[in-house]
Protein backbone atom coordinates (compact mmCIF):
# COMPACT_ATOMS: atom_id res chain seq x y z
CA UNK A 1 0.00 0.00 0.00
CA UNK A 2 0.85 3.53 -0.95
CA UNK A 3 2.23 5.32 2.61
CA UNK A 4 1.41 8.74 3.34
CA UNK A 5 3.37 11.39 2.23
CA UNK A 6 3.40 15.44 1.51
CA UNK A 7 3.10 16.74 -1.53
CA UNK A 8 4.66 20.00 -2.45
CA UNK A 9 3.94 21.69 -5.95
CA UNK A 10 7.57 23.94 -6.40
CA UNK A 11 7.05 27.03 -8.54
CA UNK A 12 10.40 27.78 -9.03
CA UNK A 13 14.33 25.34 -8.71
CA UNK A 14 15.02 27.50 -5.48
CA UNK A 15 11.62 26.23 -3.76
CA UNK A 16 12.23 22.82 -4.90
CA UNK A 17 15.74 22.34 -3.88
CA UNK A 18 14.66 24.00 0.04
CA UNK A 19 12.02 21.11 -0.45
CA UNK A 20 13.67 18.57 -0.82
CA UNK A 21 17.21 19.29 1.30
CA UNK A 22 15.48 17.20 4.63
CA UNK A 23 16.19 13.04 4.25
CA UNK A 24 12.76 11.69 3.00
CA UNK A 25 12.46 14.39 -0.04
CA UNK A 26 11.74 12.91 -3.58
CA UNK A 27 11.85 14.64 -6.63
CA UNK A 28 8.42 14.02 -9.08
CA UNK A 29 9.05 15.19 -12.62
CA UNK A 30 6.78 13.04 -14.69
CA UNK A 31 5.87 10.41 -12.23
CA UNK A 32 6.04 7.42 -14.11
CA UNK A 33 9.49 5.64 -12.34
CA UNK A 34 8.63 7.37 -9.00
CA UNK A 35 4.77 6.53 -8.31
CA UNK A 36 5.57 2.65 -9.15
CA UNK A 37 8.69 2.63 -6.95
CA UNK A 38 6.71 4.83 -4.17
CA UNK A 39 3.58 1.67 -4.84
CA UNK A 40 5.64 -1.02 -4.83
CA UNK A 41 7.43 0.20 -1.53
CA UNK A 42 10.31 -0.03 -3.13
CA UNK A 43 11.42 3.40 -0.93
CA UNK A 44 9.52 5.46 0.96
CA UNK A 45 9.15 9.25 0.81
CA UNK A 46 8.33 11.56 3.44
CA UNK A 47 8.06 14.13 1.02
CA UNK A 48 7.05 14.55 -2.62
CA UNK A 49 7.88 17.82 -4.30
CA UNK A 50 6.38 17.78 -7.85
CA UNK A 51 9.01 20.32 -10.23
CA UNK A 52 6.28 19.59 -13.29
CA UNK A 53 5.39 23.11 -13.31
CA UNK A 54 8.65 24.68 -13.58
CA UNK A 55 8.38 26.30 -16.82
CA UNK A 56 11.79 27.54 -16.92
CA UNK A 57 13.23 23.51 -17.00
CA UNK A 58 11.18 22.62 -19.90
CA UNK A 59 12.71 23.03 -24.16
CA UNK A 60 15.28 22.34 -26.07
CA UNK A 61 17.54 25.43 -27.13
CA UNK A 62 19.49 25.45 -29.58
CA UNK A 63 22.98 27.26 -28.46
CA UNK A 64 25.13 29.10 -30.88
CA UNK A 65 28.45 27.07 -32.33
CA UNK A 66 25.97 24.13 -32.57
CA UNK A 67 25.50 22.45 -29.00
CA UNK A 68 22.11 22.05 -27.57
CA UNK A 69 20.69 22.68 -24.08
CA UNK A 70 17.36 20.09 -23.15
CA UNK A 71 16.00 21.03 -20.06
CA UNK A 72 15.80 18.40 -17.35
CA UNK A 73 11.76 18.59 -17.56
CA UNK A 74 11.37 18.11 -21.84
CA UNK A 75 9.41 14.77 -22.44
CA UNK A 76 11.19 11.99 -24.21
CA UNK A 77 8.80 12.22 -27.09
CA UNK A 78 9.69 15.97 -27.44
CA UNK A 79 13.34 14.37 -27.86
CA UNK A 80 12.46 11.92 -30.34
CA UNK A 81 10.57 14.34 -32.17
CA UNK A 82 13.25 17.02 -32.40
CA UNK A 83 14.45 17.23 -36.24
CA UNK A 84 17.63 18.87 -35.10
CA UNK A 85 18.72 16.37 -32.46
CA UNK A 86 17.64 13.98 -34.98
CA UNK A 87 19.72 14.78 -37.35
CA UNK A 88 23.02 16.54 -35.36
CA UNK A 89 22.66 14.08 -32.31
CA UNK A 90 21.42 10.86 -33.74
CA UNK A 91 22.26 8.62 -31.27
CA UNK A 92 20.10 10.49 -28.99
CA UNK A 93 17.19 11.24 -30.81
CA UNK A 94 17.14 7.34 -31.74
CA UNK A 95 17.14 6.32 -27.95
CA UNK A 96 14.50 8.32 -27.24
CA UNK A 97 12.37 6.84 -29.20
CA UNK A 98 12.94 3.72 -28.37
CA UNK A 99 12.36 4.78 -24.46
CA UNK A 100 8.62 2.36 -23.34
CA UNK A 101 5.78 3.25 -25.00
CA UNK A 102 4.36 6.32 -26.82
CA UNK A 103 2.37 7.10 -23.23
CA UNK A 104 5.54 6.61 -21.36
CA UNK A 105 7.64 8.87 -23.54
CA UNK A 106 5.10 11.48 -23.78
CA UNK A 107 4.57 11.59 -19.96
CA UNK A 108 8.26 10.52 -19.03
CA UNK A 109 10.80 13.10 -19.02
CA UNK A 110 15.10 13.30 -19.87
CA UNK A 111 15.78 14.12 -16.10
CA UNK A 112 13.53 11.33 -14.92
CA UNK A 113 14.61 9.10 -17.45
CA UNK A 114 18.46 9.51 -16.16
CA UNK A 115 17.59 9.09 -12.57
CA UNK A 116 14.67 5.98 -12.98
CA UNK A 117 15.67 3.06 -10.80
CA UNK A 118 16.76 0.13 -12.00
CA UNK A 119 14.25 -2.71 -13.07
CA UNK A 120 16.25 -5.64 -11.12
CA UNK A 121 12.88 -7.75 -9.88
CA UNK A 122 15.37 -8.47 -6.61
CA UNK A 123 15.44 -4.45 -5.90
CA UNK A 124 11.91 -3.80 -7.16
CA UNK A 125 10.21 -6.93 -5.06
CA UNK A 126 10.74 -7.55 -1.55
CA UNK A 127 13.86 -8.62 -1.27
CA UNK A 128 16.36 -6.88 1.32
CA UNK A 129 19.19 -6.17 -1.09
CA UNK A 130 22.09 -4.13 -1.20
CA UNK A 131 20.69 -1.75 -2.91
CA UNK A 132 18.77 -0.84 -0.33
CA UNK A 133 20.50 -1.09 2.15
CA UNK A 134 20.90 -5.05 2.87
CA UNK A 135 23.46 -7.65 3.05
CA UNK A 136 22.89 -9.60 -0.27
CA UNK A 137 22.63 -9.41 -3.83
CA UNK A 138 19.61 -11.55 -4.55
CA UNK A 139 20.30 -12.08 -7.93
CA UNK A 140 23.63 -13.83 -7.59
CA UNK A 141 22.17 -17.15 -6.59
CA UNK A 142 18.55 -16.25 -8.52
CA UNK A 143 17.01 -15.53 -12.01
CA UNK A 144 19.86 -13.39 -13.85
CA UNK A 145 18.91 -13.51 -17.04
CA UNK A 146 18.76 -9.94 -17.32
CA UNK A 147 21.40 -8.79 -15.35
CA UNK A 148 25.26 -7.32 -15.88
CA UNK A 149 27.62 -9.08 -17.44
CA UNK A 150 30.36 -5.57 -16.63
CA UNK A 151 30.84 -3.86 -13.58
CA UNK A 152 28.89 -6.52 -11.09
CA UNK A 153 30.50 -7.80 -7.77
CA UNK A 154 28.42 -5.78 -4.82
CA UNK A 155 24.68 -5.21 -7.37
CA UNK A 156 24.40 -6.76 -10.52
CA UNK A 157 21.48 -4.67 -11.99
CA UNK A 158 21.53 -3.00 -14.76
CA UNK A 159 21.15 0.71 -15.66
CA UNK A 160 17.73 0.59 -17.46
CA UNK A 161 17.68 3.95 -19.59
CA UNK A 162 18.46 4.38 -23.26
CA UNK A 163 19.09 8.22 -23.46
CA UNK A 164 21.90 8.35 -20.75
CA UNK A 165 24.35 5.57 -22.88
CA UNK A 166 23.30 7.84 -26.06
CA UNK A 167 24.14 11.11 -24.30
CA UNK A 168 27.67 9.47 -22.58
CA UNK A 169 28.69 8.97 -26.69
CA UNK A 170 27.89 12.42 -27.16
CA UNK A 171 29.47 13.73 -24.20
CA UNK A 172 27.19 15.62 -22.56
CA UNK A 173 27.34 17.75 -19.41
CA UNK A 174 24.52 17.32 -16.38
CA UNK A 175 23.39 21.17 -15.02
CA UNK A 176 22.07 20.40 -11.49
CA UNK A 177 21.34 22.51 -8.89
CA UNK A 178 21.12 21.88 -5.25
CA UNK A 179 21.76 23.60 -1.95
CA UNK A 180 25.37 24.27 -2.39
CA UNK A 181 24.03 25.88 -5.47
CA UNK A 182 24.38 25.14 -9.52
CA UNK A 183 27.06 22.69 -10.45
CA UNK A 184 27.38 20.57 -13.95
CA UNK A 185 28.81 17.09 -14.26
CA UNK A 186 30.40 15.82 -17.21
CA UNK A 187 28.23 12.25 -17.70
CA UNK A 188 31.67 10.29 -17.11
CA UNK A 189 31.20 10.90 -13.44
CA UNK A 190 27.62 11.33 -13.40
CA UNK A 191 26.88 7.40 -12.42
CA UNK A 192 27.92 5.58 -9.25
CA UNK A 193 29.01 1.76 -9.89
CA UNK A 194 28.31 -0.53 -7.24
CA UNK A 195 32.11 -1.16 -6.03
CA UNK A 196 31.88 2.52 -5.02
CA UNK A 197 28.14 2.41 -3.53
CA UNK A 198 25.40 -0.03 -4.53
CA UNK A 199 22.87 2.20 -2.81
CA UNK A 200 23.36 4.94 -5.89
CA UNK A 201 23.03 5.44 -8.98
CA UNK A 202 24.25 8.44 -9.44
CA UNK A 203 26.24 11.45 -7.77
CA UNK A 204 23.23 13.53 -6.63
CA UNK A 205 23.07 15.02 -3.35
CA UNK A 206 20.42 15.11 -1.09
CA UNK A 207 18.27 18.51 -2.54
CA UNK A 208 19.80 18.25 -6.03
CA UNK A 209 17.97 18.77 -8.96
CA UNK A 210 18.96 18.06 -12.56
CA UNK A 211 17.80 21.46 -14.37
CA UNK A 212 19.15 20.37 -17.92
CA UNK A 213 21.87 18.26 -20.23
CA UNK A 214 23.75 20.32 -22.24
CA UNK A 215 24.80 18.87 -25.39
CA UNK A 216 28.14 19.94 -27.12
CA UNK A 217 29.03 21.64 -30.59
CA UNK A 218 28.76 17.94 -32.83
CA UNK A 219 32.04 19.72 -34.82
CA UNK A 220 32.37 18.84 -37.67
CA UNK A 221 31.60 15.20 -39.06
CA UNK A 222 30.27 13.35 -36.06
CA UNK A 223 28.35 10.87 -36.54
CA UNK A 224 26.57 8.82 -33.82
CA UNK A 225 23.82 6.26 -33.75
CA UNK A 226 21.79 3.65 -31.00
CA UNK A 227 20.63 0.27 -31.37
CA UNK A 228 18.72 -1.61 -28.95
CA UNK A 229 17.70 -4.86 -28.60
CA UNK A 230 15.30 -6.54 -26.72
CA UNK A 231 12.82 -9.42 -25.71
CA UNK A 232 10.10 -8.34 -28.00
CA UNK A 233 9.27 -5.43 -29.99
CA UNK A 234 6.35 -3.67 -28.70
CA UNK A 235 8.11 -2.13 -25.55
CA UNK A 236 10.55 -3.18 -23.45
CA UNK A 237 14.10 -2.68 -21.76
CA UNK A 238 17.08 -3.39 -23.70
CA UNK A 239 18.90 -6.59 -23.03
CA UNK A 240 21.77 -5.02 -24.63
CA UNK A 241 22.26 -1.49 -26.35
CA UNK A 242 25.27 0.36 -28.26
CA UNK A 243 25.27 3.81 -28.78
CA UNK A 244 28.33 4.98 -30.86
CA UNK A 245 29.64 8.79 -31.43
CA UNK A 246 32.52 8.82 -34.16
CA UNK A 247 34.52 11.30 -36.16
CA UNK A 248 36.79 10.65 -39.30
CA UNK A 249 39.89 12.09 -40.77
CA UNK A 250 39.91 13.03 -44.45
CA UNK A 251 41.24 9.47 -45.34
CA UNK A 252 38.92 7.93 -43.83
CA UNK A 253 40.31 7.13 -40.35
CA UNK A 254 37.79 7.04 -36.89
CA UNK A 255 39.70 10.19 -35.55
CA UNK A 256 37.71 10.56 -32.00
CA UNK A 257 35.15 7.57 -30.76
CA UNK A 258 32.77 6.93 -27.96
CA UNK A 259 31.59 3.66 -27.73
CA UNK A 260 28.75 2.58 -24.99
CA UNK A 261 26.75 0.18 -24.13
CA UNK A 262 23.65 -0.13 -22.77
CA UNK A 263 21.35 -2.93 -20.54
CA UNK A 264 24.75 -4.88 -19.73
CA UNK A 265 26.22 -2.95 -16.79
CA UNK A 266 24.71 -0.95 -13.85
CA UNK A 267 25.46 2.09 -15.45
CA UNK A 268 26.17 3.05 -18.96
CA UNK A 269 29.38 1.35 -20.02
CA UNK A 270 31.93 3.07 -21.95
CA UNK A 271 33.93 0.82 -23.42
CA UNK A 272 37.64 1.75 -23.99
CA UNK A 273 38.73 -1.70 -25.29
CA UNK A 274 36.35 -0.95 -28.39
CA UNK A 275 37.37 2.54 -29.02
CA UNK A 276 41.11 1.85 -28.87
CA UNK A 277 40.93 -1.08 -31.27
CA UNK A 278 39.10 1.39 -33.94
CA UNK A 279 40.53 4.72 -33.17
CA UNK A 280 43.65 5.70 -35.91
CA UNK A 281 41.83 2.96 -37.94
CA UNK A 282 39.54 2.55 -40.94
CA UNK A 283 36.54 0.68 -40.70
CA UNK A 284 37.18 -2.41 -42.70
CA UNK A 285 35.56 -5.82 -41.88
CA UNK A 286 38.52 -6.98 -40.31
CA UNK A 287 38.47 -3.93 -37.59
CA UNK A 288 35.23 -3.81 -37.37
CA UNK A 289 35.37 -7.75 -36.22
CA UNK A 290 38.04 -7.09 -34.24
CA UNK A 291 36.23 -4.27 -32.08
CA UNK A 292 33.58 -6.32 -31.84
CA UNK A 293 35.87 -8.97 -30.12
CA UNK A 294 37.34 -6.20 -27.89
CA UNK A 295 33.94 -5.02 -26.85
CA UNK A 296 32.83 -8.42 -25.12
CA UNK A 297 36.90 -9.44 -23.91
CA UNK A 298 36.10 -8.37 -20.74
CA UNK A 299 32.97 -9.22 -20.20
CA UNK A 300 31.84 -11.93 -17.03
CA UNK A 301 28.66 -13.11 -17.46
CA UNK A 302 26.61 -14.76 -14.99
CA UNK A 303 24.85 -18.48 -15.74
CA UNK A 304 21.42 -17.13 -17.03
CA UNK A 305 23.14 -14.07 -19.38
CA UNK A 306 26.00 -15.76 -21.57
CA UNK A 307 23.37 -15.09 -24.12
CA UNK A 308 24.32 -11.50 -23.73
CA UNK A 309 27.82 -11.43 -24.72
CA UNK A 310 27.05 -12.78 -27.88
CA UNK A 311 24.36 -10.31 -28.74
CA UNK A 312 26.51 -7.57 -27.78
CA UNK A 313 29.76 -8.27 -30.12
CA UNK A 314 26.68 -8.68 -32.57
CA UNK A 315 25.38 -5.62 -32.28
CA UNK A 316 28.56 -3.74 -31.97
CA UNK A 317 29.71 -5.02 -35.67
CA UNK A 318 26.59 -4.43 -36.76
CA UNK A 319 26.50 -0.93 -36.02
CA UNK A 320 29.91 -0.14 -36.85
CA UNK A 321 29.58 -1.86 -40.67
CA UNK A 322 27.10 0.29 -40.80
CA UNK A 323 28.83 3.69 -39.38
CA UNK A 324 31.59 2.76 -41.62
C1 LIG B 1 6.56 0.10 -18.34
C2 LIG B 1 7.77 0.97 -18.46
C3 LIG B 1 8.66 0.76 -19.51
C4 LIG B 1 9.77 1.57 -19.64
N1 LIG B 1 10.65 1.33 -20.67
C5 LIG B 1 11.78 2.08 -20.75
C6 LIG B 1 12.74 1.85 -21.78
O1 LIG B 1 12.57 0.98 -22.62
N2 LIG B 1 13.85 2.63 -21.81
C7 LIG B 1 14.09 3.61 -20.87
O2 LIG B 1 15.09 4.30 -20.97
N3 LIG B 1 13.19 3.84 -19.91
C8 LIG B 1 12.06 3.12 -19.84
N4 LIG B 1 11.16 3.36 -18.84
C9 LIG B 1 11.46 4.38 -17.88
C10 LIG B 1 10.80 5.66 -18.28
O3 LIG B 1 11.40 6.18 -19.43
C11 LIG B 1 11.07 6.53 -17.13
O4 LIG B 1 10.11 6.10 -16.20
C12 LIG B 1 10.92 7.99 -17.39
O5 LIG B 1 11.78 8.50 -18.38
C13 LIG B 1 11.19 8.70 -16.11
O6 LIG B 1 10.80 10.01 -16.27
P1 LIG B 1 9.76 10.68 -15.28
O7 LIG B 1 9.79 12.09 -15.63
O8 LIG B 1 8.46 9.99 -15.32
O9 LIG B 1 10.49 10.43 -13.89
P2 LIG B 1 9.88 10.26 -12.46
O10 LIG B 1 9.15 8.98 -12.34
O11 LIG B 1 9.18 11.48 -12.02
O12 LIG B 1 11.26 10.14 -11.64
C14 LIG B 1 12.11 9.03 -11.79
C15 LIG B 1 13.23 9.13 -10.76
O13 LIG B 1 14.10 10.18 -11.09
C16 LIG B 1 14.10 11.20 -10.08
N5 LIG B 1 14.05 12.45 -10.83
C17 LIG B 1 13.19 12.78 -11.83
N6 LIG B 1 13.51 13.97 -12.36
C18 LIG B 1 14.58 14.41 -11.68
C19 LIG B 1 15.36 15.59 -11.75
N7 LIG B 1 15.11 16.56 -12.66
N8 LIG B 1 16.39 15.74 -10.88
C20 LIG B 1 16.66 14.78 -9.98
N9 LIG B 1 15.96 13.63 -9.86
C21 LIG B 1 14.93 13.45 -10.70
C22 LIG B 1 12.87 10.93 -9.23
O14 LIG B 1 13.05 11.33 -7.90
C23 LIG B 1 12.74 9.42 -9.36
O15 LIG B 1 13.57 8.74 -8.45
C24 LIG B 1 10.02 2.59 -18.71
C25 LIG B 1 9.13 2.80 -17.64
C26 LIG B 1 8.01 2.00 -17.50
C27 LIG B 1 7.09 2.26 -16.36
Amino acid sequence: MLKNFSYVRATSVDEAVEQLRAPGGRVHAGGTDLVGCLRDQVFEAERVVTISGIAGLKGIREQSGGGMRIGALTRVAQVAANPVIMERFTALGRAASEVGTPQLRNQGTLGGNLCQKTRCAYYRGPFPCRRKGGERCFAIEGNTEAHAIFGGGRCYMVHPSDTASALMALNATIGVQGPRGARTIPIDRFFVLPELDPTRETVLQQGEVVTEVILPPPGAGLRSSYRKVRMRRSWDFALAGVALALRKDSGGAVSDARVVFSGVAPAPWRSAATERVITGQRLTEDVVRRAADAAVAEADPMPDNAYKVDLLRAIVAQELAALA
